[in-house]
């Protein structure tokens, strides 16, 4: 059960304290890689539990009062947590799962574990509230902290500096690529099996439909977003992957951007599982080398002589190239924003000189358009098509990519101000869509303010040199009738919503 030496680099120690060797068990804290495979975080934890011939125990838990919360959320996350409970099972592993419902219990449960364990292993996510609730837990637990990063198939911290470009990042993905993939987490791993499990003073919840149904309905969330069709959990993560493979990969290249319904859409609809951790990159990757083909995909197959180039690098097939350039470069330039600058503060400070020149000389010109959040919310504007993402977003939980794009653009463009625009893009991707709180949330929003890309002329008001979008230019690009048409049916469907 070695843990490579490789992959020590994604494991960070938190705090100076001890590993208690009398103590009772490996404690996993699994919050934000729910999934019992391809993780490695668990597998740092059952190398731990190995070594120390430990039981190793899985804590799974979810807060009713995060941030944004929603029984949209809370019904996503809990089931993720009725498969891994399920398979926890099969695989005979002590896993606890709590869902709270006391407030008084929270305080203080996972200190009460952390009691009888040798060392805790957590997830290194970079951001939303768990870097913060990685360390204030450091500090009031009495054994040692690991946060482990398994956030993408190559570790974070090799990728070294932000990256101010996508390209910047891709060149850094391919010479590190090799190695990754020789180290990558794995579909199975052998657990530690010991002949009694522990006991807790705690009831573990039982996320049969019924049980959780019933906890929804005893919930008071904040926000009031309904639970929309998409479910949560490893095993849909799963359909949707072989339904991507199998129907829509080899239309990804040509057809990603043109607005759609989600059955004619080619993406994956992966990023609400992939920010919850219901699947890894590891495993999308693997599974999209090895699709339809008759020898197993190695690194033999890397075309290194296309080292920097988004075509032709990882395969032959173009769609392949074009699908691992959005789930690599795209998504891990902006978890790398959030792993190094731990300044950033969620506000426009961390954009590039030239975008706050460009800000400060456009702040005084006049927006033709005004809007505040609520009208945002409601999709009150002028703008059809825009009104037809937001009402995507709020309705399904989801937008399509070229949408997002508009919508951000627009929200720039009919806001009192920069700053306005900013927090009305957060308040409503992270309210409504199941995989908002995310790196890519603020990366994506903060991409319509130019990060990660160039000047683009001819200036205009308000955007200046900020790479302009438009409806009309929009309506001229693609034929927007089906993906309008769909959102008129949901709407209907809907109607007490808007
Ligand atoms: C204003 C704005 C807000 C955004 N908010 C989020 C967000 O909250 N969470 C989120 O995960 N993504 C966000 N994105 C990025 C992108 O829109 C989504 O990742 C993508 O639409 C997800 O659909 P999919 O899973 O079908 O992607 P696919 O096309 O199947 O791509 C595969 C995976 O690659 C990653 N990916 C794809 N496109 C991007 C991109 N442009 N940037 C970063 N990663 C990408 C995602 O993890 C995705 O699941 C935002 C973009 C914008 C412009």
């Amino acid at each position: 059960m070695e843990f490579t030496e490789y992959n020590l680099t994604r494991v960070r120690e938190v705090n100076k304290k001890n590993i208690i060797e009398e103590n009772d068990y490996i404690l996993y804290w699994m919050q934000a890689y729910r999934r019992l495979n391809y993780n490695h975080a668990l597998e740092y934890a059952n190398h731990l539990s190995h070594k120390y011939k430990k039981e190793l125990v899985i804590f799974e838990g979810i807060r009713s009062n995060y941030p944004w919360n929603s029984e949209r959320i809370h019904q996503f996350i809990l089931e993720g947590i009725k498969d891994n409970y399920e398979k926890a099972k099969e695989l005979g592993i002590n896993y606890f799962s709590y869902v709270e419902t006391d407030k008084e219990i929270s305080k203080n449960i996972l200190i009460d574990f952390s009691k009888k364990a040798c060392a805790v292993i957590t997830d290194d996510f970079p951001c939303f509230i768990i870097p913060n609730h990685i360390e204030k837990f450091a500090k009031q637990i009495g054994v040692k902290l690991f946060a482990v990063d398994s956030n993408s198939i190559i570790p974070i911290s090799k990728y070294g500096e932000v990256s101010a470009t996508a390209r910047g990042l891709r060149t850094r993905i391919h010479k590190n690529f090799e190695e990754a993939y020789l180290n990558k987490s794995k579909k199975v791993i052998s657990f530690f099996q010991t002949k009694k499990k522990s006991k807790f003073n705690y009831e573990s919840f039982i996320p049969t439909e019924k049980n959780i149904s019933e906890v929804m309905q005893k919930l008071k969330f904040t926000n009031q977003v309904p639970k929309v069709e998409i479910h949560g959990g490893y095993n849909e993560a799963k359909n949707k992957l072989n339904l991507f493979l199998e129907k829509n990969l080899n239309r990804y290249k040509d057809f990603r951007s043109n607005p759609h319904s989600p059955e004619i859409t080619p993406g994956s609809a992966l990023s609400p599982y992939l920010h919850f951790g219901h699947i890894s990159t590891d495993e999308i990757i693997t599974e999209i080398f090895n699709f339809n083909s008759k020898n197993e995909w190695t690194i033999k197959n890397l075309n290194t002589d296309s080292k920097g180039d988004r075509e032709n690098f990882f395969h032959t097939n173009q769609n392949i190239n074009s699908y691992l350039d959005e789930l690599l470069t795209w998504r891990d330039v902006g978890y790398l924003f959030f792993w190094n600058k731990k300044e950033f503060n969620k506000d426009l400070n961390s954009l590039p000189n030239w975008v706050k020149e460009n800000l400060k000389k456009h702040t005084p010109d006049k927006r033709e358009y005004l809007y505040s959040k609520k009208e945002f919310e409601e999709a009150k504007t002028h703008d059809s098509i825009w009104n037809s993402a937001q009402k995507e977003l709020v309705i399904t939980g989801k937008m399509h990519n070229y949408m997002r794009m508009l919508w951000g653009k627009k929200i720039i463009e009919w806001s009192k101000t920069y700053q306005e625009a900013f927090e009305t893009m957060e308040e409503l991707n992270n309210k409504y869509a199941l995989d908002g709180r995310n790196p890519n949330s603020y990366t994506g929003i903060l991409w319509c303010f130019g990060l990660f890309d160039r000047p683009w002329f001819p200036e205009r008001p308000v955007h200046g040199v900020l790479r302009y979008m438009s409806s009309d230019s929009t309506k001229r690009k693609f034929k927007l009738g089906e993906y309008l048409d769909y959102i008129k049916k949901l709407e209907n469907k809907s109607e007490s919503l808007f």
